[in-house]
């Protein structure tokens, strides 16, 4: 795991990726958690919380998402880890198939005719 760690990042998603059944998610999990590497990991919780903020299309693909966090926030490993941490706990808790807005502490970022369902 050390060695696989020290691959240079680029190189070793790829590597990833071309293994059967490892897809992006999976990828990106083993990048972010067990490598250290700088990597933001995307999952339908991502996508669900920041469709229904408007804030991208809900029909986004994976990589896209994934450039929305990493090109705006700086490459930080804990930081990458911790956000997405409050994503899942964020979607498991309020913004589950029926989102419980009024209990949700990001409900305050919501606009107008807001929550979009995704
Ligand atoms: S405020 Fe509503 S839509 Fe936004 S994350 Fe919370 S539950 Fe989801």
């Amino acid at each position: 795991m050390a060695r696989m760690a020290r691959r240079p990042l680029a190189e070793l998603r790829k590597e990833l990726l071309g293994v059967h059944g490892i897809g992006p998610e999976t990828a990106d999990d083993i990048l972010l958690y067990a490598c250290g590497h700088p990597v933001f990991v995307v999952d339908a919780y991502t996508r669900r919380i920041l469709a229904r903020h408007g804030l991208v299309r809900p029909n986004i693909g994976y990589e896209e998402l994934r450039a929305v966090f990493e090109t705006r926030f700086p490459a930080d490993v804990p930081m990458f880890k911790e956000y997405h941490g409050l994503i899942v706990h964020t979607a498991k808790e309020f913004c589950r198939r029926t989102p419980q807005c009024a209990q949700c502490p990001l409900r305050a970022r919501l606009k107008r005719g807001q929550p979009l369902s995704v």
